[in-house]
């Protein structure tokens, strides 16, 4: 007599059991008598069609009729003889050799069975070599430059990249219709005309919001510095790309002086390029700090005497003169610890200094590269040249 899913009123483990034997005999039995693809077709239909095949019975009958407590333990039970249904449903057809359709799924136990021997994968090929590549120099310069001030004491700090106007400007003491801004052309999300300023989003035009978030979250003392990815709206050429990468570093403390900005970036700097290099500080403005400077390092490339090689040619990167502006830096503006003072950044007791640079562009002076596109572009016969 065929098998028929009996109602299940006893859901002991016992019955279970019970229960799921039976039906997996009555599997065995009907899959054993299929000899061609219409006997296959029915075995099929009977025990997986999606109206009333076994399967959808036993879902029904077993499982959604179970009381609560007993509910856990049919599900697993119902899941693994749906698994051994198909499972025995798809060798049933390998047996009889129809070919196996593609979106079935097969049977690994079974393949070596099925397959004739000329369609075994011939192990004695050679496999399939896959390049595993070489870090980005951009990413290797940041990293680098990262390590030099970990060694120092400072830990990352990371923070978004789809920033608010208050985070990218307004706590950085560039009021709304400061000129200052437009010294970075700014890619604001389209459609937020509605919003108040400060909460309209854009892509970070520099890593220096991290600085607020961080002085937000940490009381000080802090040290931190800060690499990521930053966007502005800046055609590509040789030295410009609308999205680029800085390296930033905050510290804050009591007593903190120029001289320990001073020290502190001559220091990694000759980490960095080297410890003939020396360190030349010039005024500048950055809204977000006061005094602001910028720092150039003597020429690495010529050694300072703007002239390279036996021909005594021009030194390019440098211009002939002897240094490479490497970086903005300044004690950090009262204005700006004002906007965290309620988390212990009282500007009367601490102070700080700051300093960001651009990875892209290290990496060119570092590998002598005369195009910042090419560091973009992904090809794959400039990259390899740093594997
Ligand atoms: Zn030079």
């Amino acid at each position: 007599m065929a098998y028929t899913v009996p109602k299940l009123t006893n859901y002991s483990a016992a019955a279970l059991e019970r229960a799921a034997s039976e039906l997996l005999s009555a599997l065995g039995r009907e899959s054993a008598v299929v000899k061609n693809e219409a006997d296959w077709k029915i075995l099929r239909d009977r025990w997986m069609a999606r109206k009333n095949g076994i399967l959808t019975q036993i879902n029904d009958l077993w499982l959604k009729g179970a009381p609560k407590e007993a509910k856990r333990e049919v599900g697993q039970l119902v899941n693994s003889l749906k698994s051994q249904v198909e499972a025995k449903v798809a060798i049933s057809q390998l047996a009889i050799g129809v070919r196996f359709p593609k979106q079935s799924v097969p049977v690994p136990a079974d393949w070596g069975a099925v397959f004739p021997s000329s369609e075994k994968v011939d192990i004695t090929l050679p496999g399939i070599r896959r390049p595993i590549g070489a870090e980005h120099p951009v990413m290797r310069t940041s990293r680098e430059m990262v390590a030099v001030f970990q060694k120092l004491g400072y830990s990352v700090a990371d923070g978004p990249v789809i920033e608010t106007d208050y985070y990218n400007f307004e706590a950085l003491n560039f009021p709304p219709n400061h000129p200052a801004r437009d010294t970075q052309d700014t890619l604001f999300v389209a459609g937020q005309q509605t919003k108040p300023l400060r909460e309209r989003l854009l892509l970070r035009t520099h890593t220096s919001p991290v600085q607020i978030r961080t002085m937000e979250k940490m009381r000080p003392p802090i040290r931190i510095v800060i690499p990521g990815t930053v966007h502005r709206n800046d055609p590509p050429d040789a030295s410009h790309s609308p999205m680029f990468h800085q390296i930033e570093g905050l510290a804050v403390d009591t007593n903190i002086t120029f001289g320990d900005l001073k020290g502190t970036l001559d220091h990694a700097m000759k980490e960095f390029f080297g410890s003939s290099v020396k360190t030349s500080f010039r005024p500048s403005f950055f809204p977000f700090t006061e005094p602001s400077a910028e720092m150039f390092v003597s020429c690495f490339i010529c050694g300072g005497s703007g002239r390279r090689g036996s021909d005594n040619a021009p030194c390019r990167p440098c211009k002939q003169t002897g240094w490479i502006e490497i970086l903005g830096c300044g004690m950090v503006d009262p204005n700006v610890f004002e906007f965290v003072k309620d988390n212990g950044y009282d500007p009367k007791k601490v102070s700080g200094f700051a300093f960001g640079m651009g990875a892209d562009r290290i990496a060119l002076l570092k590998y002598g590269v005369d195009d910042l596109q090419a560091f973009f572009q992904g090809d794959v016969r400039f990259l390899q040249q740093f594997a």
